[in-house]
């Protein structure tokens, strides 16, 4: 199986001919190729995408919601073998794919066809001296750079919103997650979506990825990927004044009160540490407990973590699978290890489990557990993106804000307590974009999504993304 280029509605290799190993993770054996691709290829779909462009801004409204209601079915209709390619490329129980991935994937064309057909823009009168309106226009050829761990949900994340807004684009997945975007684009040539619309260009970050930020004719940038490679985006967008929108890592505090509902907050919190092995920006990575109800928490979340099963992804009863590649693996053991050494205490997991033949050479670490770090060690402060998770306690609210927000980072955060006068105290003092209360991972899309400090820069959601993939124009007419 190769995993080719989609540009101006062909599959193509790239021009060098290069083609990568794209590895199963759960295997660790090659199971498909994919073209590496070079600023040549990127010139070539940016082409191809300005070609479109003009025809595909000026399609009437309805055409445009119609091409989106057609992805989202046609991605409805096949989630069992699009579950299974995501399963196989990133590792992931197939189960969970099943659930969160693939239907995400369909409702985000979905919610933007909708958001796009209900957008109103605003008008003003100055005291009868004038009127003043806004038009918003597609801004030409959206650059879409997306990361491993949620690859068809994420890419549509971006495709969808610069579409329905008449842009049409140049999209980069991970090179080390090329199948479902390559199955989307099949999508889009089995639904006729016009040539050029959405290209796809497989390749590595600093070929691939740097060629599109420092592309001329590609005036604005949305990525979703790591802090480091934003702040090299960002130099290589400044030059041409580009529209960034910077979806970034996380370090999340999930921050339990004693008078939470205890049995909930274990189980969620457990969830929300280890959901896709740990490798979701939102996971609450880091637990702050009331120190009453330390030690308790501690048993039950434990005993909770220890009865979850890492194993083949394709299995029903895993709970996790393995992780995106080797390299990450040692990345997360080192984490591990650097917490040994700086005198943490592993409560559970910490090693890379015994699995039968098929799977032993698979990217596996057991779920982990930590206590007993100091607040300034960069097991707490940096972000490991795999299935580690620390505790810490606390003694008063105070200290709980004062912990939950000294990291770099400021994606989310999530609180259990049942006293509502603190929720709104609480949630008002946290540095973080996102909060959930009592819950995690409920998404609204009409609702803002994005990062505070080193977490990413403007916001996507509902108006926000189309705010984000529009110019806005505002027209002043004198009452004369
Ligand atoms: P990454 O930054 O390594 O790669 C993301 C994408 O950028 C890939 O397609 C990669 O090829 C490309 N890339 C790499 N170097 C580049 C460069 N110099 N210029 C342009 N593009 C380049 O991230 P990753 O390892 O794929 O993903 C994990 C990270 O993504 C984590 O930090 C995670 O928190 C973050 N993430 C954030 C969100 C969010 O919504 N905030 C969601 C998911 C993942």
């Amino acid at each position: 199986m190769i995993f080719k280029n989609y540009i101006n509605g062909q599959f193509i290799d790239a021009a060098s001919g290069d083609q990568m190993n794209v590895y199963q993770p759960s295997t660790g054996k090659v199971y498909a190729r994919v073209v590496s691709s070079s600023v040549v290829d990127v010139n070539t779909a940016v082409q191809a995408a300005n070609k479109a462009f003009y025809s595909w801004s000026k399609l009437p409204l309805a055409s445009r919601i119609n091409f989106l209601n057609r992805i989202a079915e046609a991605i409805e209709n096949k989630a069992q073998y699009l579950a299974e390619l995501e399963s196989t490329d990133q590792g992931k129980p197939l189960n969970l794919a099943l659930k969160i991935d693939i239907p995400r994937a369909a409702s985000n064309f979905r919610f933007f066809a909708g958001a796009i057909s209900h957008h109103l823009e605003q008008a003003s009168t100055m005291d009868g001296q004038a009127i003043n309106y806004s038009l918003r226009e597609p801004i030409g050829v959206a650059g879409l750079i997306s990361p491993w761990n949620l690859p068809l949900y994420l890419l549509t994340w971006k495709i969808a919103p610069a579409i329905a807004c008449g842009n049409t684009c140049v999209a980069k997945c991970s090179e080390l997650t090329p199948a479902t975007a390559n199955a989307l684009c099949e999508i889009f040539s089995e639904i006729d979506l016009p040539p050029g619309v959405v290209n796809l260009v497989h390749g590595l970050g600093h070929q691939v990825g740097r060629a599109i930020s420092a592309h001329p004719d590609i005036p604005l940038i949305s990525f979703t990927g790591g802090t480091q490679t934003a702040v090299d985006i960002q130099r290589q967008a400044a030059p041409y004044f580009k529209k960034l929108s910077l979806e970034l890592g996380g370090k999340n505090p999930n921050v339990i009160f004693a008078d939470a509902d205890f049995d909930l907050a274990v189980e969620e919190s457990v969830r929300s540490a280890f959901t896709n092995q740990g490798e979701i920006c939102l996971c609450g990575s880091r637990i702050l407990i009331q120190e009453s109800i330390y030690d308790q928490f501690k048993q039950a979340f434990v005993a909770k973590v220890k009865s979850l099963i890492t194993g083949d992804p394709f299995c029903e009863n895993s709970d996790l699978g393995a992780l995106i590649s080797a390299s990450h693996r040692d990345k997360v053991l080192s984490y591990i290890d650097s917490a040994r050494q700086l005198g943490g205490t592993v409560l559970c997991g910490g090693e890379i489990p015994l699995l039968e033949d098929g799977l032993s050479k698979g990217y596996f670490i057991l779920p982990t557990v930590i206590e007993g770090l100091s607040q300034d060690c960069d097991v707490i402060q940096q972000e490991i993106f795999g299935p580690v998770v620390t505790l810490q306690s606390f003694s008063s609210e105070q200290e709980a804000l004062k912990l939950a927000n000294d990291t770099p980072y400021g994606l989310s955060a999530t609180i259990w307590t049942k006293d509502s006068t603190r929720t709104h105290r609480f949630a008002a003092g946290l540095k973080a974009g996102i909060i959930w209360v009592n819950t995690w991972l409920k998404r609204d899309l009409k609702t803002p999504f994005g990062g505070y400090k080193a977490s990413g820069v403007g916001r996507e959601g509902g108006h926000y993304s189309i705010d984000f993939y529009t110019e806005s124009k505002n027209v002043c007419i004198a009452l004369i």
